[in-house]
């Protein structure tokens, strides 16, 4: 039996996938988002250790109200991909319960990932950025892992939900969200886009872990600005009005 190492269970979350759903936090994470919000996730030993049986009870004692809502279980993080071998596992035993799977990922970890995908009724896919030296500037890593995820999850016709983050000054720019509207009308099997407005909580979390945060002074990205850029988004992607919902439910996203 595989163990797998989570940070926390979030147990009635809203906005990560249909319906209400249970949100498993998972540690390990190979990106070092200027932005992230969960640096205590990216230690890949840290957390606690788990397998997937016992997961799944956990999981199990909410099903009565994810059940009804339409929703089921999401895996975050961190990155899930971390542990590729440890979600296949969950996944297919959430997959024989009849439990709703939802992968919240960047594209970044290890192992088969066709093994995962088989199991996964929803990729919430995060597009740092479309193009490669600010991808590399605002996560450390060029977009070869997210690239080839990202062919994996198109093999396999995975439905997906694209999420990208707005931040002040790095990926607010009209031009930006046209050509990654542009580029998500690329991907096939998409459902929804969600742009998530940055945010300041969280920050605190730099200080405890004595990690120097790249953002200190940016501000929280206004409403205004969101409903404008989704606005130019819809024109890029010429499919409206899709997003819009987005927009209205989901102007105080987590992010990470
Ligand atoms: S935002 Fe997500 S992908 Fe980026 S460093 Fe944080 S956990 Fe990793």
């Amino acid at each position: 039996m595989i163990v797998g190492r989570i940070h926390s269970i979030e147990t009635l979350g809203l906005v990560d996938g249909p319906g209400i759903r249970v949100v498993v936090f998972m540690q390990g994470c190979m990106l070092r988002c200027a932005y992230c919000h969960n640096p205590d996730t990216w230690n890949k030993n840290g957390g606690t250790e788990i397998t997937a049986e016992e997961l799944l009870n956990k999981v199990k004692r909410y099903k009565g109200y994810f059940k009804s809502s339409g929703g089921g279980v999401t895996l975050s993080g961190g990155d899930p991909l971390i542990q590729s071998e440890f979600v296949a596992e969950f996944f297919k035993m959430c997959r024989e319960e009849g439990i709703n799977t939802a992968l919240d990922t960047s594209g970044y970890g290890y192992g088969d990932y066709d093994e995962v995908l088989k199991y996964t009724d929803l990729i919430l896919l995060d597009i740092k950025h479309v193009e490669e030296s600010r991808h590399k500037q605002i996560t450390g890593k060029g977009r070869e892992g997210f690239l080839k995820f990202l062919s994996a999850a198109q093999k396999n016709n995975n439905k997906i939900w694209i999420r990208h983050v707005v931040v002040p000054g790095l990926t607010d720019s009209e031009d930006n969200i046209r050509r990654l509207g542009k580029y998500i009308n690329t991907i096939s099997n998409v459902e929804k886009v969600q742009l998530l407005p940055y945010h300041t909580q969280g920050v605190d979390k730099y200080k405890d872990l004595n990690i120097p945060y790249r953002l200190e002074g940016v501000p929280a990205l206004e409403r205004e600005k969101l409903d404008k850029l989704y606005l130019v988004l819809d024109e890029a992607m010429g499919k409206l009005p899709r997003t819009k919902k987005a927009a209205e439910s989901h102007s105080l996203n987590d992010v990470g």
